[in-house]
């Protein structure tokens, strides 16, 4: 059984169900009917990719693993068994004899006045559905208005935190809302969309080879996003954000991209964890539990590369652990012998926007055009369905306008910074499925 179905769960499914040949029940528990491709999410946000072709259906593209669709709320590792609630929440329990805990990530919070309130994360699809109809109805009613400080105030974007999540957003975002402001005939003289991107490193990437934060750094600053390391938040108001330094910037519009934590069902197993990560050993196992196994975000796995670290929380090794997990797992059940993980980085990819990324595939650094055709031809080729169809919504953006409008379906409220489901949008009487 493989409780959640992203990078890694997907992909120790699939190689699981390739190594078992129908000899063995597959069972996959997950929330969503599809797998998202969380690294094409800002596109989505943007204007640029429709929200499905970012979702890759699991019955359509997994026929031999049984989907059970729930959200595991607790594991009783002595009975071998999970308890889930459906998207109807009725309650279920699944028994089994081997367990695969993928339950990846959600946003990371951090005690600042008024960020829960006031922010949006962006680490599911109502999240970037929610995002793009806030921008494009900040744009609209920043064209509406006779108000020139609420028009400033609403033609104003802050992004908080510079990492690949961030950055992407600030570049897609500025070249959205400016797109829309374009085409708003209110707006198309006056002062262009403004966008701030905050990080308190004193470099965008943090986390990043040098090279990569330099090329964001200059294309961002070139399509004029106001840059600010060394910067943090101090509180949020419906108004606007403080900053650190004390600033105000008035704006309606804060999006929280200051990392994520391991998903909370980890801290419940009551097991041995590091920084909220379950703790597994170099074959993806739980010491003193052989039948459970974990990998990608939600677990802390040894970097044999880099003696005494673990592995960071990118889809790059969560979808290489996932088919080592499902290897070991066949390997526990007698078939094939088991195989530590070790993967050496092969580099990492920024979409910038437009024809620009920032990229250093096999640690080679590109920029430019050249970098956007590489990114773009990786992230096809690691997308395991769609992969048509996101071709073609790139080729039709090439050529048409940006869609400026909201269609409104995901309202404030139901996508909160704080919430253990980012991948589900909240509904009335706390309630949780899909909107
Ligand atoms: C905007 C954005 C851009 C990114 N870009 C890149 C990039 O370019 N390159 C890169 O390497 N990484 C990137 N990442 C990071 C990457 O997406 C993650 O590291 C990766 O998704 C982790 O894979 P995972 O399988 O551990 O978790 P996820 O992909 O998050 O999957 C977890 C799955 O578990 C399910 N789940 C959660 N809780 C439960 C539960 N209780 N019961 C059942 N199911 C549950 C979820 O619904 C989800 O399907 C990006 C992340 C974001 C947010």
């Amino acid at each position: 059984m493989i409780v959640g179905a992203g990078f890694a769960g997907y992909h120790c499914a699939r190689t699981l169900s390739r190594l078992a040949k129908g000899a063995a029940e597959i069972v996959l528990l997950n929330p969503l009917d599809y797998f998202l491709y969380v690294p094409l999410l800002p596109e989505v946000a943007a204007g640029i990719l429709e929200p499905r072709r970012v979702s890759v259906s699991l019955t359509g593209t997994l026929p031999d693993v049984r989907l059970v669709l729930g959200q595991a709320h607790n594991v009783d590792l002595d009975a071998r068994r999970v308890a889930y609630t459906d998207p109807e929440d009725r309650e279920g329990t699944l028994s089994y004899d081997r367990l695969v805990l993928t339950v990846g990530s959600v946003n990371k919070l951090l005690p600042v006045p008024g960020v829960a309130e006031h922010a949006h994360g962006f680490r599911g699809m109502p999240e970037a559905l929610y995002l793009r109809d806030h921008m494009t109805r900040q744009i609209e009613l920043a064209g509406a208005t006779d108000d020139e400080d609420e028009r400033a105030a609403r033609s104003t974007f802050v992004v908080v935190g510079a990492g690949y999540t961030g950055t992407e957003v600030a570049a897609h975002g500025v070249l959205y809302t400016r797109a829309l402001a374009r085409q708003n005939a209110r707006l198309r003289d006056g002062p262009r969309p403004r966008w701030l991107l905050l990080d308190v490193a004193d470099r965008l990437l943090p986390g990043l080879d040098e090279r990569l934060s330099r090329t964001a750094d200059r294309v961002l600053r070139a399509r004029g996003v106001d840059v600010r390391t060394g910067t943090s938040v101090k509180e949020a108001t419906a108004d606007g954000v403080l900053l650190d330094d004390g600033g105000f910037i008035a704006s309606r519009s804060l999006i929280w991209c200051v990392g994520v934590r391991p998903d909370p069902l980890v801290a419940s197993l009551g097991l041995p964890s590091d920084k909220g990560r379950l703790c597994v050993d170099e074959y993806l196992n739980v010491p003193g539990r052989p039948e459970v196994f974990a990998c990608g975000d939600a677990a802390a796995v040894p970097d044999l590369t880099r003696p005494g670290e673990v592995t960071p929380m990118t889809a790059q090794h969560a979808q290489r652990q996932g088919r080592v997990a499902a290897r070991n797992v066949a390997a526990s059940c007698g078939k094939g012998t088991p195989r530590a993980y070790e993967h050496h980085d092969l580099g990492f990819m920024v979409d910038l926007g437009g024809i620009q990324a920032a990229a250093n595939p096999l640690h080679l650094p590109i920029s430019g055009p050249v970098a956007g055709a590489v990114t773009r031809g990786y992230h096809l080729m690691a997308m395991p369905g769609n992969r048509v169809r996101v071709a073609a919504d790139w080729l039709l953006d090439s050529v048409l306008p940006r869609q400026g409008v909201g269609l409104g379906m995901v309202a404030p409220w139901s996508v909160p910074l704080d919430t253990e489901s980012p991948e589900v949008a909240r509904l009335p009487r706390g309630t949780t499925g899909t909107a």
